[in-house]
């Protein structure tokens, strides 16, 4: 969430707090140090240790995500922002002085925008680690006697890592939003196939595709049997769940490269690339059959349902081929389907 590195910015700061409340009085026994040093020895290494760590543990994927794209195109481009990291901090160590500390944080943002949380917060606890590690055997040793130092070193540490994890979490907030906001856009809230807007797009482009290597391709218009008498007897609702089964039942029947849509109401339509007239006729009928075994409980009752579908098949796709004309096309068909009977599919082919 946009809030999440705060969240644990401050929870391992009173978390801390609690650590060192209980560390001091062991550490002024132990070392005689004096208790406002030894709380705030403890409390900055408490916080910086969490810092480092609980990042990691939180972020730990639970299941493997795919890699997008342009990470297996452009191996070197992503790498660049870890690379960048490195050049900076071998800069910070070449220039030195107080501002040292935080030279990498334009590359850590660049990271923090450009891969997934994990990956980043093994960059930052490898960087915090290293920057330790060079200045306990640099500047100064993390003992009481540098205790200012050590305690502003810490601390400017855990704000190191807080930065770049606030912006990764707030990016990865945002890019599930616009994730949801584009599926919300493109399908259609009840039956969740393919919006008509998205279908129509979607369904050109696929065509065009296909035309490209002068395939052959199915455009199916669907439309189901007596729908208004079906919501009279059952009601609105008993419709609703029909049409949700409906389309569940089509994405199961058509493979993953078919497209579906809802153009409207109780009228489907779909894209089937690459098959022959043959196989088209032999989906349709599947489809008419599957609806014919399809049924819905509700309020005790069990609701029936057959599709007319309007079929057309173009055996080698042309260039100029538009999907509105396949369509106009099927819906002749599907005009023919229902004026025989319903309940059946019937056929053009170009
Ligand atoms: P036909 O066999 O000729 O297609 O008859 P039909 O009754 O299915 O066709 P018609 O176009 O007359 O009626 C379609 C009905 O679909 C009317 C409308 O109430 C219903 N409908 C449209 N959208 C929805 C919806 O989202 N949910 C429900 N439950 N019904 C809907
Ligand atoms: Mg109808
Ligand atoms: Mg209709």
């Amino acid at each position: 969430r946009q809030s999440s590195a705060l969240l644990l910015f401050v929870g391992a700061g009173l978390a801390s707090i609690v650590a060192a409340a209980m560390g001091t009085p062991v550490l002024a026994a132990a070392f005689h140090t004096p208790p406002g040093k030894a709380f705030s020895m403890w409390l900055s290494s408490e916080w910086m240790n969490y810092m480092i760590l609980l990042p990691s543990i939180l972020a730990w994927p639970t299941r493997s995500l795919p890699r997008p794209a342009s990470e297996k195109l452009f191996p070197l481009l992503q790498a660049m922002p870890v690379l960048m990291v490195v050049v900076l901090e071998l800069i910070s160590y070449w220039m030195g002085g107080p501002g040292a500390l935080v030279f990498s944080l334009p590359a850590l943002l660049w990271c923090a925008l450009s891969y997934r949380i994990f990956t980043l917060t093994i960059i930052t606890a490898a960087l915090c680690l290293s920057k330790l590690a060079a200045v306990a055997l640099g500047s100064f040793d993390f003992t009481p006697e540098h205790f200012l130092e050590t305690v502003s070193f810490r601390i400017g540490l855990c704000m190191l890592v807080l930065g770049p994890l606030a912006v990764a979490s707030t990016y990865m907030a945002r890019n599930d939003l616009m994730h949801k906001l584009r599926h919300a856009v493109n399908h259609d809230f009840l039956t969740d196939v393919l919006a008509r807007g998205a279908f129509l797009k979607q369904g050109q482009y696929l065509l065009q595709r296909c035309s490209q290597t002068q395939s052959s391709a199915a455009v199916l218009m669907l439309d189901l049997d007596h729908f208004k008498r079906i919501n009279d007897n059952h009601g609105h609702a008993g419709g609703d769940e029909l049409l949700r089964r409906f389309s569940l039942m089509l994405t199961s029947v058509l493979r993953e490269q078919d497209l579906i849509g809802r153009l409207g109401g109780e009228e489907f339509a779909a894209v089937i690339p690459r098959v022959d007239h043959a196989t088209a006729l032999e989906i349709a009928k599947r489809i008419n059959q599957a609806t014919r075994d399809l049924w819905v409980s509700h309020q005790n009752e069990r609701i029936h349902a057959t599709v007319s579908i309007g079929l057309m098949h173009v055996q080698t796709l042309s260039a100029h081929q538009s999907l509105d004309e396949l369509l106009q096309q099927a819906d002749h068909a599907l005009y023919e389907a229902k004026a025989q009977g319903r309940d059946r599919c019937e056929l053009r082919q170009a």
